[in-house]
């Protein structure tokens, strides 16, 4: 991997990482956000339900844990 693909990969994580910041905005104001894959909303998951915080569809592929952003 030269340079250049290295500087193009790290653009791309950046850019889904700001995605996923947004959508993580929008859920956690109680807005209705589908999963892009399913279609199913997401929801957040407080500690209380599961043992990890995050944000889940109903069949589970979006699955953003939030450690990392809390
Ligand atoms: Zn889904």
């Amino acid at each position: 991997m030269d340079v250049q693909q290295f500087d193009r990969l790290k653009n791309v994580s950046a850019k889904s990482f700001n995605d996923q910041k947004a959508l993580i905005k929008k859920v956690l104001a109680g807005r209705d956000i589908a999963c892009k894959q399913c279609g199913t909303f997401i929801r957040v998951t407080l500690p209380e339900d599961k043992k990890i915080t995050g944000l889940f569809c109903a069949k589970g592929c979006t699955n953003i844990a939030l450690d990392f952003v809390l």
